[in-house]
């Protein structure tokens, strides 16, 4: 499934949900920034934790997508059709002496100043399956620094060792986003500012996997009702209303610093998407996190 092109981004949701305004922001960001740089634009379902999806909403995000006229590059990759290749990583790992069984709770390691413990470091990664342990990633401490598209330079450390199997036997996010991100070839992740803390880590792996990170560039978050949380389905963020896909773009381009011209509101998604492709320019994006107007 490798498809190196000079660029080729991707829009990763999870279907806990349907798609809220934050997250058409992020996919049509993705697209937008891909497209202006003659790349691909690729979509891979984040189906890894079926406790936490709503059932038929995989479907109805791809729907929601395709009304808005962001059509994606190939197939759509599923995360849970891949857990054969996070158990070959994991094995790869195991054989290199980097990961652990770990038996801390969290707020164990916060005691421990954000660390592991040394006994769990230094046991074998026997996968015992026993709903008591998590394999975790020794990442060696110390920092990443990286430059974001619009966070400029950035400097996290790396301070957790990376979860890559949970303790209910469940592949962890974090291993299946940057084994996916590799084995599509993916060049640059334009995504929600919710996830920039999350870079660092991801950053070590792809390095401890042999790879070049990508580019990774942190958009704007649409904040909820009061300001204070980002929208998300937790917060009852209505889903997006697909009878409405162009003025919905409108108020999405208009979140991400463009100046709407007259009557684009009443043309067809794919005109509009063309239109904005067209003018995509990364410095007027507008940083700031906030709620739509
Ligand atoms: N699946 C993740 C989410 O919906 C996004 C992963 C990513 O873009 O790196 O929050």
């Amino acid at each position: 499934m490798n498809s190196k092109t000079p660029y080729t981004g991707r829009f990763a949701p999870s279907p806990s949900g349907p798609l809220h305004f934050g997250s058409l922001v992020c996919a049509l960001g993705s697209y937008l920034d891909a497209l202006a740089h003659g790349g691909h634009w690729l979509v891979r379902m984040e189906d890894l934790d079926p406790p936490r999806e709503e059932p038929g909403a995989a479907a109805r995000i791809l729907k929601t997508l395709e009304s808005h006229g962001l059509h994606w590059h190939g197939a759509v990759e599923w995360q849970s059709k891949r857990h054969a290749h996070y158990e070959e990583i994991l094995s790869q790992l195991r054989q290199r002496e980097l990961l652990y069984a770990c038996y801390c709770s969290r707020s164990q390691i916060r005691q421990n100043g954000g660390h592991n413990n040394l006994v769990c470091r230094t046991r074998d990664a026997e996968d015992k399956n026993d709903g008591a342990c998590a394999l975790r990633l020794n990442c060696a401490g110390g920092e990443e620094r990286f430059e974001d598209i619009w966070r400029g330079t950035k400097i996290q450390s790396v301070h957790e060792d990376t979860i890559l199997k949970r303790r209910d036997g469940l592949y962890a996010y974090q291993l299946a986003v940057v084994v996916d991100d590799i084995a599509q070839g993916i060049t640059h992740i334009v995504r929600g500012a919710d996830l920039l803390d999350t870079t660092a880590a991801q950053i070590r792996l792809f390095h401890l996997l042999g790879s070049e990170a990508p580019i990774f560039g942190h958009l704007p978050l649409v904040m909820g009702p009061g300001g204070m949380q980002k929208l998300s389905k937790q917060n009852h963020a209505p889903a997006i209303d697909d009878s409405k896909a162009a003025s919905n773009l409108c108020t999405a381009l208009d979140f991400l610093g463009f100046h709407i011209a007259d009557g684009l509101e009443q043309e067809a998604p794919e005109h509009i998407l063309k239109w904005a492709a067209a003018r995509w320019q990364r410095h007027q994006v507008d940083k700031r996190d906030r709620q739509l107007h």
